[in-house]
């Protein structure tokens, strides 16, 4: 039995935590994300996964156009560890506070990103910042339902399919659950990440990675850049410029490329993410301590955000304006023409990824700036250096 065409798996794992027969194991494919694999010794044929799947059954009852805010929170601490205003760190701490308990993403003890299950704030500033890779949600669907069903306020976060996955998975809407969700790029392959770490510690005998942090806010936050503080054993190494950052496009799951949980209305009671071009709607919201876009996209978020403490600015925005400088919002990632030959490259003829880096990053890099260049320009080259035909 196939739950559904591959190329439209995302991972969530709503199948693997529903399947009665524990029949369902999540596991790597060729370009190393996760997906379901049934044993089919032990499948019954009951197709609850294909049910559960939200990739077949996925309706939002959201607001059409959310109410969205400006926000930075006012804890120095946590909007320095975070990616962006802090949202996230000022929405989970209000959970923990009220004896709640929160799901999020952290590196587990071999860098790997996972959710995990927390009641304590020391676990929650683990989940702090983006871990540019897909995560694996394990069996957080089967402990938060647990956990609602035993009456507990539970804050769930991560991509908008892992949310899709979970509201699916759950089927019920709990008063007690709240859902936080990242708008997202996409997701980059965990062997891209294995690749990474491993290159990154050659020539580095006995150092252990402790922690990784793509946007570490050293000099600042501000659209593009990539300030990547890698945490070893023996010392803290600054990357600035960091070419992981780069391959995020070439290295994308294939169901982001039709990702059906962009756009309005979104899928969880809240989105944050980042309030990129906010210079350009009004400069004097700019921190380069970072400012988080938020969306309220239901009544429930909205008596949540109304509840919660005043630890932060907020501005009200209008939709526009926070759309106008994240494409992501709205759409969904147009696939690289070079996504499959750099993934075939690097994860089936296991090439070296500093080759790979050189070859494609090259091309990418070159690609960007003759895109940039004006039409006449692009022509000469095109025709002249390129040695193209006009048709
Ligand atoms: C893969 C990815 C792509 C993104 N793309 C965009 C984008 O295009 N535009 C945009 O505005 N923002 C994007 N973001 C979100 C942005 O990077 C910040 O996470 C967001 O602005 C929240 O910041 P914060 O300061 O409130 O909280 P932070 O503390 O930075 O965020 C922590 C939250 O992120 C979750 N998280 C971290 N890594 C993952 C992961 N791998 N999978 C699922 N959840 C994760 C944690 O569980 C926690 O809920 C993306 C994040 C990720 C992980």
């Amino acid at each position: 039995m196939q739950i559904l065409d591959e190329k439209f798996c995302t991972g969530c794992g709503a199948c693997y935590n529903t399947c009665p027969m524990n029949a369902i194991t999540m596991q790597s494919d060729n370009y190393g994300f996760y997906k379901p694999i049934i044993d089919t010794e032990k499948c019954i044929n009951c197709e609850l996964c294909k049910r559960v799947c939200p990739q077949n059954n996925y309706i939002s009852a959201n607001y059409k156009e959310p109410i969205s805010f400006a926000f930075q929170n006012k804890n120095k601490q946590q909007l320095y560890k975070s990616a962006s205003g802090g949202a996230f760190a000022f929405f989970a701490q209000e959970i923990i506070n009220n004896g709640g308990i929160v799901y999020g993403v952290v590196w587990d003890k071999n860098i790997v990103a996972c959710h995990i299950r927390t009641d304590n704030l020391n676990d929650l500033e683990k989940m702090y910042s983006s871990k540019y890779v897909q995560s694996n949600t394990k069996e957080t669907f089967k402990e938060a339902k647990k956990d609602l069903k035993n009456g507990k306020i539970v804050l769930f976060s991560g991509v908008p399919c892992q949310i899709a996955g979970l509201r699916s998975y759950l089927k019920d809407n709990y008063t007690n659950l709240i859902t936080v969700e990242l708008i997202c790029h996409g997701v980059q392959s965990p062997l891209l990440l294995e690749k990474y770490k491993e290159e990154f510690l050659k020539n580095k005998p006995n150092e252990k990675i402790l922690n990784i942090n793509f946007r570490s806010k050293k000099i600042g936050w501000f659209w593009g850049n990539c300030y990547t503080t890698i945490e070893t054993s023996k010392k803290t190494y600054n990357l600035p410029d960091n070419y992981y950052a780069k391959l995020m496009d070439l290295t994308m799951n294939e169901s982001c490329f039709s990702c059906k949980f962009t756009g309005f209305p979104r899928v969880a009671d809240i989105t944050i993410g980042d309030f990129w071009g906010v210079n350009e709607y009004d400069s004097s919201l700019y921190d380069k301590k970072g400012l988080s876009i938020i969306f309220i996209n239901n009544k429930k978020g909205k008596e949540f955000f109304l509840k919660s403490n005043n630890n932060c600015n907020i501005t009200k925005i209008p939709l526009d304006a926070a759309i106008k400088r994240n494409p992501n919002i709205k759409n969904v990632t147009i696939k690289h023409k070079l996504r499959d030959s750099f993934l075939n490259d690097l994860c089936m003829e296991n090439k070296p990824l500093v080759k790979c880096v050189k070859k494609y990053l090259n091309k990418t890099l070159g690609r960007c700036i003759y895109e940039k260049l004006p039409k006449f320009i692009q022509n000469f080259i095109k025709y002249n250096v390129l040695k193209k035909e006009k048709c």
